[in-house]
């Protein structure tokens, strides 16, 4: 016979039922580690990252269905229209993140804030690779739903909020690392704000006359902001106000 279970207990079992049918199973390991593989042989990443990949379990954070694809170099949907970014593409704005001065200095990615948590994938990552995370989304049963896995994986020093990430997060500036995965035509002002010194951010921009978007890199050194146009990319936009 079967005693009831304490709510803790179902709370837990709970977590458990929901991560099982990953089809996945205890072969994941071996499939991630192939993915990262192939991410260093496509790029120069540095090895905190390729661990960081290695350790977090990317078949998680999408829905089962999806699980048997979750370690290919692809956008998968999360729901309400939004997607996981690719692997590779995360990986590369870690890599760039890294690079920053206050990263290099401290050698890790110091105070982060994120933008567009969607399934917390990469929130996971950063909170690897940094002291500590901010992650803000907009679209509340995402962000109920990253917060859920999260917990269940028990991952530290992250702060999830529901908000409008264009205004950042003014109570816990200034950032040594800001991150977003959508792209608007501008960088929001208070994202540039609330970069500390020594600070870089990462985040696509839409050119309007092109509508592509690139990777835009921008330090924050003594005399201002310092800002490059990279990779083009493709990320969900950045959008006002909450749902
Ligand atoms: N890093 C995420 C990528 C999710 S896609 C992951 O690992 O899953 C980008 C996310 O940005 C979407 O969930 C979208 O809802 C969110 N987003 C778009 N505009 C936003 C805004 N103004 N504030 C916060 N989140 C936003």
């Amino acid at each position: 016979m079967q005693r009831p279970q304490r709510p803790l207990e179902q709370a837990a079992a709970d977590a458990a039922r929901r991560h099982a049918p990953s089809g996945l199973g205890l072969d994941s390991q071996a499939v991630r580690q192939r993915m990262v593989r192939r991410l260093a042989a496509d790029g120069a990443l540095p090895e905190p990252v390729l661990d960081a990949l290695a350790a977090i379990e990317r078949h998680r954070f999408v829905d089962s269905a999806l699980a048997n694809q979750a370690y290919e170099d692809t956008a998968l949907p999360i729901g309400h229209g939004q997607t996981i970014s690719k692997p590779s593409v995360v990986a590369r704005m870690l890599a760039l993140l890294m690079q920053g001065e206050a990263a290099q200095r401290l050698g890790h990615l110091g105070r982060v804030l994120e933008i567009g948590t969607g399934c917390g994938y990469q929130a996971a990552l950063l909170a690897r690779l940094s002291h500590s995370v901010v992650s803000i989304e907009r679209v509340q049963p995402l962000s109920e739903r990253a917060r859920a896995t999260l917990a269940a994986l028990a991952v530290p020093r992250l702060h999830l909020l529901h908000g409008d990430g264009r205004l950042g997060y003014a109570p816990r500036a200034p950032y040594d690392t800001i991150i977003a995965a959508a792209g608007a035509a501008e960088l929001p002002t208070a994202w540039l704000e609330q970069l500390g010194a020594g600070g870089r951010l990462v985040a696509p921009v839409v050119d309007p006359a092109q509508g592509a978007q690139r990777l835009v890199v921008l330090d924050r050194g003594p005399g201002g902001w310092l800002r490059g146009e990279l990779d083009a990319v493709h990320f969900v936009p950045l959008k006002s106000g909450i749902e």
